[in-house]
């Protein structure tokens, strides 16, 4: 790990640690879970005090002032211990503190428990989704930025959120954030989706799903064939190549080339907004394409048939509000 006042290398550039930092999270009032990997960008190296050092000498996004003593210094013994047992954050808004008392007074007041920020971008009694633009809530971004740290494993940036809108999901009832993808402003590569996290309370229920479903509605929306941002992590492949299967089957299955019996790559991205790449891909991890380089449809429709709640994976058109 690099030393401050040596310069930024690259890795503490994204707050990149080798083992865990933070024990654990307390989120909101009720809930608590394990962090999955560590990260620097909650803290000033220099001291291990919670803080963010902005690289670029900006204003930092620190929201609460440590006083905690359970902070290890620099230094100390037991290095294997984690720097922080406790991160406090509000699972509202993601502001955080080492202080369970600061937390306990914050929640009860927290503005973002009855006006969640942004504009609303798709509705269902379940499921709300709203676009966060990165510029101008700068301090929320930030901060859902560092939690995210906390569970990918990936070069994510922190701090610089203005050229991102962030698509997040509520539950509609409660007004908490469940899930969310970031989304490039200027993208050279026209990805549809740059990073993406089901926040752990929330896993197990199809949300990243139907969040991969919702950025192409809005490339496709905007004329385009899309796709994420390259490379994928392991996981993110997997989670991909499912909803990838479900898109491509149902085109075929009831979709747009549910009657045709031979048909192109570009054909299938016409149809569900996808780039080649990908289509080849899945159809390769499907099993479908045929000695002689054809597709079969039959395995396809035998897919879809065994998979036949694959329609969970896509949003409801009728709740969607995308705007420009
Ligand atoms: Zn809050």
């Amino acid at each position: 790990m690099g030393k401050p006042g040596k310069g930024i290398d690259k890795d503490q550039l994204y707050g990149i640690i080798e083992s865990r930092n933070i024990e654990k999270i307390q989120f909101g009032l009720e809930q608590q879970f394990l962090t999955w990997y560590g990260s620097t960008a909650y803290f000033q190296l220099s001291s291990r005090k919670l803080g963010i050092r902005d690289p670029d000498g900006r204003g930092s996004s620190r929201d609460y002032t440590s006083k905690s003593p359970k902070i290890r210094r620099a230094g100390e013994r037991d290095e294997g211990h984690c720097w922080l047992e406790t991160l406090y954050v509000c699972e509202y808004c993601f502001k955080y503190t080492d202080i369970r008392s600061e937390l306990q007074q914050h929640v009860h007041k927290c503005p973002r428990r009855l006006k969640p920020l942004g504009r609303l971008q798709y509705r269902s009694s379940e499921l709300s989704i709203r676009r966060i633009h990165g510029r101008k809530h700068t301090l929320f971004c930030q901060c859902l930025c560092l939690f995210t740290k906390l569970f990918l494993d990936n070069k994510s940036m922190y701090f610089k959120v203005d050229h991102y809108d962030f698509y997040v999901a509520y539950d509609t009832q409660t007004n908490k954030p469940m899930a969310f993808f970031s989304k490039d402003l200027i993208s050279f590569q026209e990805n549809n989706l740059a990073c993406i996290l089901t926040f752990p309370p929330y896993q197990r229920r199809g949300l990243a799903t139907l969040l991969m479903d919702f950025s192409y509605k809005i490339s496709q929306r905007d004329g385009l064939i899309s796709g994420p941002e390259q490379p994928l992590s392991p996981f993110g492949l997997v989670s991909y190549l499912k909803y990838w299967s479900a898109l491509i089957c149902h085109q075929f299955v009831e979709g747009e080339l549910s009657g045709e019996s031979r048909v192109s790559l570009d054909d299938i991205a016409s149809a569900t907004g996808m780039r080649t790449g990908d289509i080849l891909m899945t159809l390769k991890s499907l099993d479908c394409i045929t000695p002689d380089k054809e597709l079969s449809l039959n395995v396809l429709r035998r897919w879809a048939k065994k998979n036949s709640l694959y329609k969970k994976a896509f949003i409801d058109d009728d709740f969607v509000l995308l705007d420009g």
